[in-house]
């Protein structure tokens, strides 16, 4: 099947988005999506209500997660797509890397608290509603309602990343066990956003090399966080790797996020996209 207009990354209330599953894939549908996933942070707790919501809605839906890793001193994001979300293997994966947040959390609003911002984590806490899920996300909401900052854009900026005072280093999963948790549920693994990471030519290529070793197959050329230029560099990047290529808005909320669900521009024709591996995965009714 040859979709359109693919979009195969975007976050929910259960992860750091704002809206609920049933809303993205409304939306996901009224603005032209032909193949969608729900992609939240380290959780498949979404899945079941976006499967029965784009069946009723007769969108194709591949399941999805986005997994953060550990690597070379950065965290990098790697989607999972079309895996079985029911796999103990990969659930089991998933609560353990999630066990950290909390501490992490913790440890956060006490480094705020050193620079005179008071209650972060219940702040943020209310803005996750469970603290296995609280994100950096969640603190920077927290900092625009109570008028620290005037945007999440300028939280991250002056208080969440680092070397700033609430940026604290945690430890993610290896990337070599979020490729195995993918793959393993019969799923297909992808490098999320590449130009975000700022990595050197060299630990790019290790990043690449490791990725594909452990049996990983995309890379995401188009997303709301790669300009074009980007999205033409990683292009090459996945000709050069023959990597299949995925397409998604990384949409998280109609206030935050740049790009809405379904407007991005197609894909380079020439190259593979990453839907081609997963036509038996597509939860369809049509
Ligand atoms: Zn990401
Ligand atoms: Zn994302």
């Amino acid at each position: 099947m040859n979709y359109q207009n693919a979009d195969l990354h975007c976050h929910s209330v259960v992860s750091d988005g704002t809206l609920s599953p049933e809303d993205l894939a409304q939306r996901a549908k009224s603005n032209g999506v032909d193949l969608w996933a729900l992609t939240d942070h380290d959780e498949v707790g979404g899945q079941e209500r976006a499967i029965k919501a784009a069946q009723a809605l007769r969108l194709p839906y591949l399941t999805g997660t986005e997994i953060s890793v550990s690597f070379a001193g950065k965290t990098v994001h790697i989607v999972g797509l079309g895996f079985d979300h029911l796999h103990p293997y990969l659930v089991g994966g998933l609560g353990a890397t999630r066990g950290g947040r909390d501490a992490r959390a913790q440890e956060m609003s006490s480094q705020l608290e050193k620079v005179g911002i008071k209650g972060a984590y219940e702040g943020a806490l209310k803005y996750a509603g469970n603290p296995h899920l609280i994100s950096r996300t969640h603190f920077a909401r927290f900092l625009v309602e109570t008028g620290v900052c005037s945007n999440t854009s300028e939280v991250f900026r002056k208080y969440l990343t680092n070397d700033k005072p609430g940026y604290v280093e945690h430890k993610w999963a290896t990337l070599s066990d979020a490729v195995s948790w993918i793959t393993q549920a019969h799923g297909v693994a992808i490098i999320a956003h590449p130009a975000r990471y700022g990595f050197t030519p060299n630990e790019e290529y290790a990043l690449f090399t490791d990725f594909i070793e452990h049996g990983g197959k995309g890379v995401e050329v188009v997303t709301g966080s790669h300009t074009s230029e980007e999205a033409t560099r990683y292009a090459d990047v996945a000709r050069e790797f023959k990597l299949c290529a995925s397409r998604g808005s990384d949409f998280h909320s109609p206030t935050e996020s740049r790009i809405d669900l379904g407007t991005l521009p197609p894909l380079p024709s020439d190259l593979t996209p990453v839907w081609s591996l997963l036509e038996p995965r597509v939860h369809s009714n049509q």
